[in-house]
């Protein structure tokens, strides 16, 4: 028997028209590209996606259409974010760190019909305008003041413009809930990157439970600021979660240092932000030499590679903040586990605490884990063993835009290429991705455990650790250093602090100090580079 419940489907849209109605006076608060601050609020942001959304159907969108964004964390780009996928038409956030083929390769890829862009990036617009034969027009997200003088672009029109000549009444079309509403391509180390398509219900269910307590908490009472990027997994939800929640909004552009960070958590009374580790450990660093508080701060949010718990124990003791440190992939939107402290654990000690913070946590409800072995029989709970990790859920990808074979095993599995242990309380613990994990002499080693307790040393701005061929062992790890300012190269006392933290056989054959480790386009260190570098180190 069916109930008799209404049916009425998740959107996009109805959450922007729901901030507008009631919390319509609640401030967003955006750093533009110029680095001025421009004060708005809900109610206006939702006139202007409206207002945005008429100009879209002016420039030819209609649904499904793909409309790109290059551009940062600012108010324009979360008007586009609902005008787009309110109107129907599928917001296709562009990583601009990217090589530029692969820019080029992912605006053919999804066939844009439309690019938004911010005025940092003019030139990349002007270098693959001539070789994107989809997109019949580009849009510079400025006033008619600022825009670029002769700049080699057809087709070129000004946001501001467009949206003075249009109403700020659109009727939002009654979409079927897995209607496109988003596509973001992961940054795709080996290989061309591949795109994963949100709809409006993954999208809606994901801002559903990233509100709640044990997510990340957010309420109408909080200022929220995303230092992760808009153009990476949605800025990790977190515009559409404020949204939902009514709470203050304020975005960072892409100002996403010390000073400017701190400025506006101080300025604004931010009370939940979010971003990878080496943002936040910045953020320390300065505090660190130029001093400052970070009174309203309440909750940071650490994700995108394994959180050090020394950076968790230092905005606990020197600056009240709780770091909430999650596991999740573009391809989950991006929440999978959450670190939160249960009941039975909460009168335990502030620094027990901290370890339990630094795992990966705990799957949300929607999110399903599993790990797997070689052969894909399931494998125990027991905080031990480590398999494939296999994740299924309402907000999981089933595959990649255009690539006709779904991603999933036959029981709905995502294979997400990490590797992963899971306690008997439920508490998964990322050891490594698949393709990083360092064999030596048949035993694993885990470059994340090396990786974190290298940073733990005073020395130590960032550590990476990778599997190098060695003759007796197959492959021995080696430690990629780089130092903090002023400090000297001492391999001997940075494996000492490593050796009360891991296995005597464990610990990395050698220590190099570099100057920069090369990252990947979402900030992840590049390990296949370091490889490629070192392949020869214990060879001779
Ligand atoms: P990319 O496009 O770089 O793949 P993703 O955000 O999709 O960007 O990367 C997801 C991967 O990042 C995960 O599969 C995992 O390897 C790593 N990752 C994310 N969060 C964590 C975490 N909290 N701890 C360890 N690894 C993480």
């Amino acid at each position: 028997m069916i109930g008799l419940m209404q049916t009425r489907q998740l959107s996009i849209a109805a959450l922007i028209e729901h901030a507008a109605r009631t919390h319509g006076a609640t401030e967003v608060v955006s750093r533009q590209v110029d680095g001025s601050i421009h004060r708005s609020n809900y109610r206006e942001i939702a006139a202007r996606s409206r207002k945005a959304a008429n100009a879209l159907s002016r420039l030819g969108i209609s649904t499904g259409d793909r409309v790109a964004t290059l551009a940062w964390n600012t108010h324009r780009h979360l008007e586009l974010y609902y005008a787009i996928s309110g109107s129907g038409a599928v917001c296709h956030t562009i990583n601009p760190r990217l090589f530029l083929e692969q820019v080029r390769y992912i605006v053919d890829h999804a066939e844009d019909k439309v690019l938004f862009f911010d005025l940092t990036f003019a030139d990349l617009v002007e270098e693959i305008a001539a070789n994107c034969p989809s997109v019949t027009g580009f849009v510079a997200l400025c006033e008619r003041a600022d825009m670029p003088s002769g700049l080699k672009v057809e087709r070129l029109f000004c946001y501001e413009d467009l949206l003075a000549a249009e109403d700020d009444r659109f009727e939002w079309p009654d979409l079927p809930e897995e209607t496109a509403a988003a596509l973001c391509y992961t940054s795709g180390t080996t290989g061309n990157p591949k795109g994963v398509l949100y709809t409006h219900r993954s999208t809606v269910l994901h801002a559903y439970a990233s509100v709640m307590p044990d997510a990340f908490g957010i309420s109408a009472r909080d200022c929220v600021m995303p230092a992760s990027s808009m153009y990476h997994a949605n800025a990790w939800g977190l515009p559409y979660a404020a949204t939902l929640a009514g709470a203050k909004l304020v975005l960072p552009c892409n100002q996403l240092d010390g000073p400017h960070l701190s400025e506006l958590i101080t300025g604004e009374g931010v009370t939940i932000s979010c971003g990878v580790p080496t943002i936040w450990l910045g953020v320390l660093q300065y505090l660190a030499s130029h001093g400052g508080a970070l009174e309203s701060l309440r909750t940071l949010v650490v994700s995108g590679s394994a959180c050090p718990v020394s950076l968790i124990t230092r905005y606990r003791e020197d600056y009240g903040v709780t770091v909430v440190h999650f596991w999740g992939m573009t391809e989950l939107s991006p929440l999978g586990t959450i670190a939160r402290i249960p009941f039975e654990l909460a009168s335990e000690p502030e620094e027990a605490l901290d370890l339990v913070r630094s795992r990966q946590g705990r799957p949300l409800f929607g999110v399903e884990i599993e790990i797997r072995g070689d052969d894909g029989t399931p494998l125990p709970h027991d905080g031990e063993t480590f398999g494939d990790l296999m994740v299924r859920g309402w907000w999981v990808a089933s595959g990649y835009f255009r690539q006709e074979a779904s991603s999933l095993d036959d029981d709905g599995w995502f294979r997400t290429g990490d590797v992963a242990t899971i306690d008997p309380g439920g508490v998964m613990r990322i050891t490594d991705r698949s393709k990083d994990v360092i064999k030596s002499g048949g035993e694993w080693i885990s470059s994340i455990d090396l990786e974190n307790a290298a940073v733990g040393h005073p020395d130590v701005a960032e550590a990476a650790v990778i599997g190098v061929p060695h003759p007796k062992w197959d492959e021995r790890p080696l430690l990629v250093v780089v130092l903090k300012e002023g400090a000297r190269p001492h391999a001997g006392a940075i494996r000492d602090h490593l050796a009360s933290h891991v296995a005597k056989w464990q610990l990395p054959d050698d220590t190099v100090f570099v100057d920069e480790i090369p990252h990947t386009a979402t900030g992840k260190i590049l390990k296949t580079r370091l490889r490629e570098i070192y392949a020869d180190h214990f060879l001779g």
